[in-house]
């Protein structure tokens, strides 16, 4: 007889499995310079790409795990054709209460209205600067317009925007004060992200400013920061500033201070789990699923995965048998 299927899956260090990040394509049509290289990157052939069916298939065995939240990312999620009806069959999918999404927004105004229609509540918007020349040197598109209008179609519907900045040294500093003060006047999260060295090899990265540096930096250009508490999971410590209808959040991507309380598994495009950001996969679920894997064979691979998760990102890339961080992409792990 087959071990009872847990209603709530905990990992080894007591964490619970409530949230997965999808990958729905690894490709993309920008070139954040702290992502990926410019020119040289190797896509993946579409077939191996999981398909709609593929991750709908385990999406819904993951929710009979636990899972509740779904974010899709990439890559770009609307460079992949079909998403909007993807993500209304999920929307769809018993147990899963939340779906989201991460988008650069360049494609992304005119299908605001479906994704509301669909019940999503809240959608990150990647934008590191609002001036178009620094825009199109930091993602080498000159895309900067079609993202706004995607910010404002947000704001419109009534959806929830939360903007992630990537602070980069010598690149955007300049742009950290005018994107806070979009929480003046309107009820946004802006969010500034350490950056972390997948960038698929394009440039060493190094962390002049983290969490601390930030923070230090917002506080004394706009008084103080009042820390809002964080539930079970969150990235963010997110900040209230007196005035201001929207919040502060800064994300110690790499300084990795979150990972007591890690709630997500990962799927990349091609459909390897990750336990967390910093290890280099640890099942090959594509293989199990086009190998006739049945259900209840998915499950006890995915409880097995999750029950042996390293403790946090400085375990998982201690772990890692193979190459160094930057010779990843992170549009191919999602964010
Ligand atoms: N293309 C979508 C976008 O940019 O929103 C989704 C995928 S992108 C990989 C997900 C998130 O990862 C974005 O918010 C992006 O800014 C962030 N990101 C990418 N590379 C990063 C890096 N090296 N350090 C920190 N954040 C990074
Ligand atoms: Fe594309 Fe997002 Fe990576 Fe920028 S961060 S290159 S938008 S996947």
């Amino acid at each position: 007889m087959s071990a009872p299927v847990p209603s709530v899956l905990f990992d080894n260090h007591g964490r619970p499995l409530e949230y997965l990040r999808l990958a729905v394509t690894d490709r993309c049509n920008l070139r954040c310079f702290y992502c990926m290289p410019e020119e040289g990157i190797q896509y993946l052939p579409k077939q191996q790409l999981l398909t709609y069916e593929e991750m709908e298939r385990l999406v819904a065995v993951m929710a009979g795990l636990g899972v509740r939240k779904v974010r899709l990312t990439g890559g770009e999620p609307f460079v992949r054709r079909d998403l909007v009806p993807f993500m209304s069959r999920l929307s769809t999918i018993p147990g899963i209460e939340e779906l989201t999404m991460t988008t650069n927004g360049v494609l992304t105004a005119p299908h605001v209205p479906e994704l509301a229609r669909m019940g999503v509540k809240a959608v990150n918007l990647s934008l590191d600067t609002m001036d178009r020349a620094r825009f199109a040197s930091i993602t080498r598109r000159d895309e900067l317009p079609r993202v706004m209008d995607t910010f404002y179609a947000l704001l419109a519907a009534g959806i929830r925007v939360k903007i992630n900045a990537v602070v980069m040294d010598g690149q955007n500093i300049q742009d950290i004060l005018p994107l806070a003060e979009l929480t003046r006047d309107l009820p946004v999260d802006v969010r500034f992200i350490e950056e972390m060295p997948f960038n698929g090899g394009s440039h060493a990265a190094t962390l002049p400013w983290n969490h601390n540096r930030i923070r230090q930096h917002l506080e004394l250009n706009l008084g103080e920061l009042t820390p809002v508490a964080t539930r079970p999971g969150d990235t963010a410590s997110h900040y209230t500033v007196a005035g201001h209808q929207g919040r502060l959040g800064i994300i110690a991507a790499y300084s990795r201070t979150f990972c007591g309380t890690c709630n997500r598994i990962r799927l990349t495009a091609e459909g390897g789990l990750k336990t967390c950001l910093y290890d280099q996969g640890v099942l090959d679920i594509r293989a199990l699923l086009r190998g006739g894997a049945s259900d209840a064979d998915l499950v006890a691979a995915l409880i097995s995965a999750f029950r042996n998760r390293a403790a946090n990102g400085f375990e998982a890339e201690q772990q890692r048998p193979l190459h160094q961080l930057s010779f990843e992409s992170m549009s191919t792990i999602g964010g």
